[in-house]
């Protein structure tokens, strides 16, 4: 059996989000990491390796920074690595990266392919979904379990307070959540190979069945105009009525001051 996990490098937001001046990304001055949802992807995919020896490639579209990555994934247990870098495919928006990875994943073997939910970054949640689309696949969104018997899959999909179980056959689209799963270290040895590796690097000429009119900025429907951080307020005013009367009173003149009412 063989999976393709999807994952991406984003910045770790947690630090604080910078902006470039244009309202871009200031990626530079932000650590790099493996987006939470596609790490639990991955452990998920390792679990199937362990338990069905399936085989693991891990597949990122970026920077060619972004193969450390994928050495991290490497050192993790995947079997191999796909880095897809070229400058056309730069300013992607989701329909243009999606149709990047499917292009990617056409020239690759899969029975099962998992995407995180959402990059912490974009948190568009698009991908995935969109890549399905392309591929001709069906797609299981909100993974929190995924068990395996022959060429079908059942997953527990996550629904607000409750959840479905979902069946497919495969070939199928998995997105996962970080709630999946905890997903385990790299080992002193994974490590030691993993900077070693060998990681195939494809640029535009390996992307099969695509037009250069859905690649990168130009392909991209969806311009950023401007990204911002969002604006922190001040703490809220307190205030600590006798009745309910009172409590009203206070809403309906704070509402009328602010001219909502
Ligand atoms: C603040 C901000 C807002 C944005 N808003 C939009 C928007 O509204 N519409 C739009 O089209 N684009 C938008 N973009 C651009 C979008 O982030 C990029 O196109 C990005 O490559 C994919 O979208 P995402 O980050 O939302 O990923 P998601 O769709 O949230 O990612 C889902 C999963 O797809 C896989 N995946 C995503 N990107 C890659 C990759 N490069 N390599 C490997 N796997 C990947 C991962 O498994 C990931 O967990 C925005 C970007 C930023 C920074």
């Amino acid at each position: 059996m063989k999976v393709v996990v999807c994952i991406k490098q984003v910045p770790d937001t947690k630090g604080g989000v910078k902006f470039n001046p244009d309202g871009t990304l200031d990626r530079g001055a932000m650590l790099a990491i493996m987006n939470p949802d596609d790490k639990a992807g991955l452990e998920a995919a390792l679990r199937l390796k362990d338990q069905y020896g399936a085989h693991v490639t891990v597949l990122t579209m970026g920077l060619p920074k972004a193969a450390d990555v994928l050495r991290e994934a490497l050192a993790m247990g995947a079997d191999d690595a796909v880095l897809v870098t070229d400058r056309v495919l730069g300013g992607a928006d989701t329909w243009a990266t999606s149709t990047t990875l499917a292009g990617a994943l056409r020239n690759m073997e899969y029975d099962m392919i998992i995407t995180g939910r959402q990059a912490i970054d974009g948190d568009t949640a698009q991908v995935g979904p969109q890549i399905a689309e392309h591929l001709g696949i069906p797609v299981i969104s909100y993974a929190q379990e995924i068990k395996l018997d022959g060429n079908k899959v059942t997953v527990k999909r996550q629904y607000d307070d409750r959840y479905h179980m979902v069946e497919a056959k495969l070939p199928c689209l998995i997105t996962a959540l970080s709630e999946l799963n905890d997903p385990r270290y790299m080992t002193p040895g994974g490590i030691f190979d993993a900077v070693k590796a060998d990681i195939t690097t494809w640029g535009r000429a390996d992307l099969k069945d695509v037009e250069d009119g859905n690649l990168g900025l130009n392909g991209s429907p969806t311009k950023i105009a401007k990204a911002s951080d969002k604006v922190r307020k001040g703490a809220g005013e307190k205030f600590v009525p006798e009745s309910p009367e009172e409590a009203v009173d206070i809403i309906v003149g704070k509402l009328k001051e602010k001219h909502v009412i």
